[in-house]
């Protein structure tokens, strides 16, 4: 007996070690199938448990070891799929970081401003025939700072599909992109490409501008939803604005969200990537997501701006990017540069185009190659004049 006692020791210890180093270290995955009921059994089987119920996608955020999630695999069979989603992230640094000091916001706050790239893409011009009333941009993003005196009135409704808490912008990449969509035309700030387009704040992306796959795609499926709400009869168009990069592993959950969306009429615009290489990132590289890469003020391409436009497979524009002035959270301003930046010009224009009624979204040739400007540098008097 005495001389057996080690060896039952040893398989103890193994046993112990087996099961410590698979359920120590645990990732967060994302649980979809359509019975909720059924995946929340499995998982506690597994001994996992549910994060949160999605508000739209259909399935479960939970924790597990590389070991559960397999179990859950196995058990779920064709009735889910599980899909690791660890934050990512979303906002590359270049943007995401606070680079100078915002300005503005306080007493004294200077005149308002017309950015440059709110000229370059000639929305003045364009407002002569159409100001942006009649379409609905949906800005999935950090969230839109929902008391910014320049921005306010024009936000209808938001949501944050993080954890159900506020769509106030933690971040200030939100608050930018929706003021060079739609900036109130007053006297304070900037003025937005269709100042009179109203606002959805889908916040999916945290303080630091990380997210997950599962949220992004919640929160696309969150536009239609808060559309509904605001506009059940759909009278206005509607854009949806991804200045976002979903290259992460639940990359298929945002594109099926994607297309959801264009099934339901939306028009979508995502960020090439400021990676400064051929090829655009997800979600701009989906069917029926338009991407945006970006151009400077002398309209050179953009040193940072992905690019790879093909003709026939990808159908967007290249807009204003570098140095862009626009809103920031905490009611001021800031200049920020990327190709979120162009994606904001491109949905103005688009908010310009359900405005006008007009029948497409124009461009000027600014005589760069195919894969850098696709169609051309997005243009709003073209494209409210297009009938
Ligand atoms: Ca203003």
């Amino acid at each position: 007996m005495k001389q057996r006692l080690p060896i039952l020791t040893l398989v103890f210890t193994l046993g112990a070690f087996v099961s410590t180093s698979s359920f120590a270290k645990a990732n967060r995955y994302t649980v979809v199938g359509d019975d909720e009921k059924a995946i929340e059994k499995a998982l506690s089987s597994v001994g996992g448990k549910k994060e949160k119920s999605y508000q739209h996608l259909k399935g479960v955020a939970t924790y597990l070891s590389q070991g559960q999630a397999k179990q859950l695999e196995e058990m779920l069979g064709e009735n889910g799929k599980v899909i690791r989603d660890e934050f990512f992230q979303a906002i590359p640094p270049m943007e995401a970081e606070i680079q100078g000091k915002p300005s503005g916001g306080g007493g004294g706050t200077p005149a308002q401003v017309v950015p440059w790239g709110v000229s370059a893409v000639r929305a003045p011009q364009a407002w002569a025939y159409a100001r942006g009333a009649g379409a609905i941009v949906c800005v999935v993003d950090s969230g839109i700072d929902m008391d910014h005196p320049d921005l306010a009135a024009n936000i209808l409704i938001g949501a944050n599909y993080i954890d159900g808490t506020t769509w106030d912008d933690g971040n200030g990449h939100g608050t930018h992109v929706a003021g060079t969509i739609a900036a109130l035309d007053n006297t304070i700030g900037v003025v937005g490409i269709a100042p009179e387009a109203k606002l959805i704040a889908s916040r999916v992306l945290d303080n630091r501008g990380n997210g997950t796959c599962g949220d992004m795609a919640d929160g696309i499926l969150g536009c239609l939803d808060l559309r509904d709400q605001v506009d059940p009869g759909h009278l206005n168009g509607l854009v949806i604005n991804m200045s976002f990069n979903s290259n992460c592993a639940g990359w298929e959950l945002v594109e099926a969200a994607t297309q959801t969306a264009n099934a339901a009429g939306a028009f979508q615009a995502a960020a090439a990537g400021n990676y400064s290489f051929y090829s655009f990132i997800r979600p701009a590289v989906f069917a029926n997501v338009h991407p945006a890469t970006a151009v400077n003020q002398d309209l050179t391409f953009a040193s940072f701006s992905n690019w790879g436009f093909v003709p026939g497979v990808h159908e967007g524009w290249t807009a204003p990017g570098n140095n862009i002035l626009s809103l920031w959270k905490g009611g001021g301003t800031r200049t920020d540069s990327g190709t979120s930046m162009s994606t904001a010009h491109v949905s103005g224009v688009a908010a310009l185009m359900y405005s006008a009624q007009s029948l497409g979204v124009g461009a000027i040739d600014i005589g760069l190659p195919y894969e850098q400007q696709g169609f051309g540098l997005v243009d709003a008097l073209t494209t409210v004049l297009n009938h």
